[in-house]
């Protein structure tokens, strides 16, 4: 037996009881007369103690020798500590150790395993199994397990069955491109990685299954924008003889319990909003709605005088931002800067303060005077003591520019709480979207989202007035997740594919197994899909997904401990028929 008790658990009611533990060495300090041993496992510290008077001379050597993350087993008797550690669990006892067992040696670990290590993130990567050791990764992982436990057991105990989908598929558009498997048996062709188990999913509501749940990878060859993994987890769900409001209640119920069971928080009844609003008033489809700063439109009241800028804007749009006005000159340039910059590309920015005394003080004085600034500040929803941004332009952009401001400012000025919860629903979204490069439409959520009753007429005349049973649960600014009510007849998927540019023989090709299944009595389905690794950030209040995914990739989609991707060897390109033609360096 390698133990008797873990490291984490015994106390002063163990004290005169003989113990085997097991562990790592998570330092050693050594008197000479007298060494002390931080015994780790996953469960706690305990302190082991050899000293002269009652350790044999050799054990003491041995003792001595342990270096840092050997894993040694232990035996001896709990002890009284001296001085106690009262922010330690086990702060009261020690281990008098009678017997010490070394089961492996470790070289010396190339950072600390601490809870603040001195390993940058590269290197933790690189030994992550070394990193997972450290409290805080362990605990973030723990975390998550705890999460999808929940979701398990919610899920479960409303019907929903956990059904196992394949990997090896046939692609599924969902916006991204699809990582490829190619086949050894089925020469030239390839299998793709799903980027969801959508149609799987629909296909078992075709089956009769009613409630259908899966944690699930996906996967989605995307350019890994910040805090995006290749390979993602979704907790993917999908009902049949449901509406959107079937659905908006019961992933509202899934959301609420976890607030509850994770977070101890009890939240009513979860907001709604229309997507335009959300692009309006928020300039975003994933509005934080913990502050306000909400945008307002100001053209009427600041295209009137001789400004060119916004004259010959489509939009112009302000925020105010609370207590802004204690921002400097050169704080405000630097926020200038900041929209300048390539990712956000505004080409400017005018603000005005609202002045203690009532007055404004603003960047254009030149055109606007105190009545023009003051229906700039009411338009705003500005007060004493703020400062009023205003962005112009191009709509579309002049929203996402000023939803980036937005975020950027709450951030700096402390409004997104990590321990405050603001869930959304995000609804009736476009069908489609325009690509602007292309000039083409495509589908905003996926080609199985169906319109709104009464709007399939629109899609030949106004494609993009046609708005989609499709909805999105937002939390603290962030989509953590999606879905729609489905299409479920052949017609009206055929219709749609062709909207998207299918020709008939494409849409046979591609998706003919699912448009057959339509006509098998398919009942009226809809669903969402969760993204885990969001989710489960945000509920731990933290940022970034990486720090709860036990053996995430890095930004350029690498995994630098395993050395992932790497060429194959030439026999393996030949069994599977394949040439690897790269441009000559
Ligand atoms: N498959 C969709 C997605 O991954 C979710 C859904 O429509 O259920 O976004």
């Amino acid at each position: 037996m390698y133990r008797t008790h873990t490291n984490g658990e015994l106390s002063a009611e163990n004290i005169g009881q003989e113990v085997t533990l097991s562990g790592w060495v998570q330092k050693a300090r050594d008197k000479g007369f007298i060494v002390w041993v931080d015994l780790r496992d996953r469960y706690g510290i305990t302190q082991l103690v050899f000293d002269e008077e009652r350790t044999p001379k050799e054990m003491m050597k041995q003792a001595q020798k342990l270096g840092r993350e050997f894993v040694i087993q232990i035996t001896g008797d709990v002890i009284e500590r001296e001085s106690k550690n009262p922010n330690m669990p086990t702060g009261d006892i020690e281990i008098l150790v009678k017997k010490v067992t070394v089961l492996n040696e470790s070289l010396t670990p190339p950072f600390t395993i601490e809870n603040e290590t001195d390993g940058g993130e590269d290197l933790r990567m690189k030994y992550r199994y070394l990193d997972i050791r450290r409290n805080p990764v362990r605990e973030n992982l723990i975390f998550r397990h705890k999460v999808s436990m929940a979701v398990r057991n919610y899920l479960s105990e409303q019907g929903f069955v956990d059904v196992e989908t394949p990997y090896l598929i046939k692609s599924t558009p969902e916006g991204a491109r699809d990582f490829v498997v190619p086949s050894r048996m089925n020469e030239g062709q390839f299998y793709a990685l799903p980027q969801s188990p959508q149609t799987f999913k629909q296909l078992l509501m075709v089956g009769g299954l009613d409630k259908y749940f899966q944690i699930v990878k996906c996967f989605r060859d995307e350019d890994l924008r910040a805090d995006r993994q290749p390979e993602f987890t979704q907790i993917d769900c999908e009902m049949a003889f449901v509406e959107q409001e079937d659905i908006l209640n019961m992933f509202e119920g899934l959301t609420r319990h976890l607030l509850k069971e994770i977070n101890g928080i009890e939240i009513g009844e979860f907001p709604r909003m229309q997507y335009d609003d959300a692009m309006r008033l928020y300039g975003n489809d994933k509005p934080d709605i913990r502050f306000g700063m909400q945008f307002g439109v100001l053209n009427k009241v600041a295209q009137h005088k001789d400004f060119g800028v916004f004259n010959n804007a489509e939009l112009v749009i302000g925020i105010a931002v609370p207590g802004g006005n204690k921002y400097t000159r050169k704080e405000i340039d630097t926020l200038i800067n900041w929209i300048k910059r390539p990712q956000v590309g505004a080409l400017g920015m005018i603000y005005s303060r609202c002045n203690d005394d009532g007055s404004f003080k603003s960047s254009v004085d030149k055109f606007y005077d105190q009545d023009d600034l003051a229906k700039w500040a009411e338009g705003t929803g500005a007060k004493t003591g703020d400062l009023v941004c205003v962005l112009s332009g191009e709509t579309n952009k002049v929203r996402a520019q000023m939803s980036a401001l937005r975020m950027h400012l709450a951030s700096e000025l402390g409004l997104r709480k990590a321990d405050e919860f603001a869930p959304l629903w995000v609804v009736d979204f476009p069908l489609l979207e325009l690509d602007e490069e292309t000039g083409h439409y495509h589908a905003m959520h996926h080609p199985f989202t169906s319109p709104k009753p009464g709007q399939l007429e629109l899609l030949d005349s106004n494609p993009g007035e046609v708005k989609a049973n499709a909805y999105d649960l937002v939390l603290n600014g962030n989509e953590i997740g999606g879905g729609s009510i489905r299409i479920h007849d052949k017609k009206t998927q055929a219709i749609m594919l062709k909207h998207l540019g299918f020709s008939d023989e494409e849409a046979r090709a591609q998706f003919g197994f699912l448009m057959d299944a339509f006509e098998y009595g398919a009942p009226p389905h809809g669903g969402i899909a969760f993204g885990l690794d969001r989710l489960v950030a945000i509920l731990g209040g933290q940022e970034t997904i990486r720090d709860f995914i036990a053996f995430p990739k890095n930004n350029s989609g690498r995994d630098v401990m395993i050395d992932a991707p790497a060429p194959l060897d030439q026999a393996q390109l030949t069994e599977l028929n394949l040439a690897v033609t790269l441009p000559k360096k």
